[in-house]
């Protein structure tokens, strides 16, 4: 019988062992608040509503929500994270957070910053990989066009050619310097463009290793077989698959637009499917590791130990380089910290960006952790479980 991965995700001394008492208590805080459907509610409605009416609340978010899921608010300003997180053997990927950007100057200075992120990641032993939104560098309502077939006005196709080109030169910068580019999926609607843009690059560029990834979304039900595709193309033109799996970030969102279109939603029906795909992918990269870099995007503890699982059966190193692990900083902590020191190869999505620009993403955030069905969240039971340990522990040491 093959080893069973050592591992457990229950450990909470080794989760939160990067956290002082004090931090502790204030993610407790932070954790309780949005806990509370009612008080999340009004919490994050009067984040809105400050925002809009410009009232001076980003010191106090800083201090707060922002401190604990973000990095900083530049990259110099993420560092103490990024050193805090290499202290533990856990990587950082910076994601340049700031949403909503339309013009030409601003997809340019996105693309920048990125190529700013592979220059530090390029210099640092923490910083693994650089990664990119394509809405960052394009427009999405360009993008919708294109992936509805519509044909573009001959300003549109130079503002495509445009976006083109900044993926290229950070994918070509990313291969230079041998720093791995993951693309993040967005809505079915704009993805078709972006995951033609991401299959091209990978036929540039990983010839030799997985320098660009394109994520494949399992809630999808067409991601299966886009991923068995992919790999086919791949072992047809002699280069390697990144494959980063989540399993989606916009459900309600696809479920929407497909009932108010009335289309079919391109969305499993229910959660076993959905899981089923992405643990059925996860096996698939694994069986064919010798093509195929993947990186389990995820929180769930079954698709983590069923990866290393799969790893042990197949003797491969916990610190294989095809094989990566990634959580959000600021979550999942006992899966990341725990994994890491198995001696697994973890990183964690750090964003940053200034606190305004961040806040779409933190009020995201607030609504992942929102008690469902009155049960608290579990990274609320995993921080309390820490704070009792360390009072427990404290009163035997007196
Ligand atoms: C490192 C990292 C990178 C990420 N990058 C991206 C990205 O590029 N694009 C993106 O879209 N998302 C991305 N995500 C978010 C991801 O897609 C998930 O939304 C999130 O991680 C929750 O899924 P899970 O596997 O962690 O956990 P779980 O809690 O096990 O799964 C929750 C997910 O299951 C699916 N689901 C829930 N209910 C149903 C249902 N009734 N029917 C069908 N499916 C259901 C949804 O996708 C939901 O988000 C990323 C996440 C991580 C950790």
């Amino acid at each position: 019988m093959e080893p069973k991965p050592d591992i457990s995700f229950e450990n909470t001394a080794i989760a939160f062992a990067y956290k002082s008492d004090a931090q502790l208590r204030k993610a407790n805080f932070i954790f309780s608040l949005v806990n509370h459907p009612w008080v999340s509610f009004l919490a994050t409605g009067f984040m809105k509503f400050a925002f809009k009416t410009r009232l001076p609340i980003e010191g106090i978010i800083k201090k707060t929500a922002f401190g604990h899921f973000c990095g900083g608010e530049s990259i110099e300003e993420s560092e103490g994270v990024i050193q805090l997180l290499g202290k533990y053997h856990v990587g950082t990927i910076l994601d340049y957070s700031v949403e909503g950007e339309k013009s030409e100057e601003g997809f340019d200075d996105t693309m920048e910053e990125i190529l700013q992120n592979i220059e530090k990641a390029h210099h640092s032993e923490h910083i693994p990989f650089c990664v990119f939104k394509t809405t960052g560098l394009a427009s999405a309502e360009l993008l919708e066009k294109i992936n509805s077939k519509q044909t573009l006005t001959e300003e549109e196709t130079k503002a495509f050619r445009r976006a083109k080109e900044r993926v290229d030169r950070i994918c070509k910068k990313g291969h230079a310097y041998g720093v791995p580019i993951l693309i993040d999926a967005e809505e079915t609607w704009i993805q078709d463009p972006i995951d033609k843009m991401a299959d091209e690059m990978m036929a540039r560029y990983n010839e030799e290793k997985a320098i660009v990834f394109n994520t494949y979304q399992m809630y999808r039900t067409d991601s299966l077989d886009n991923l068995y595709h992919d790999f086919a193309d791949a072992v047809k033109g002699n280069y390697h698959v990144g494959a980063k799996l989540v399993r989606g970030a916009y459900m309600e969102k696809e479920r929407e637009r497909a009932e108010k279109h009335n289309y079919p939603s391109p969305i499993y029906p229910d959660k076993p499917a959905t899981d089923k795909a992405f643990n059925d992918a996860l096996e698939f990269c694994v069986a064919h590791i010798d093509h195929v870099s993947v990186m389990c995007g995820s929180h769930n503890e079954v698709s983590n130990a069923l990866l290393a699982e799969r790893m042990a059966e197949k003797n491969l190193s916990p610190k294989d380089p095809h094989i990566w692990f990634a959580q959000l900083y600021g979550m999942s902590d006992n899966i990341s910290f725990n994994l890491a020191k198995g001696g697994y190869n973890v990183v964690k999505y750090v964003p940053y960006g200034p606190v305004r620009a961040v806040m779409p993403y933190l009020l995201r955030r607030a609504q992942e952790n929102t008690s469902v069905a009155g049960q608290s969240s579990r990274e609320l039971r995993l921080i309390r479980s820490e704070l009792q340990r360390r009072k427990r522990s404290s009163r035997q040491r007196q």
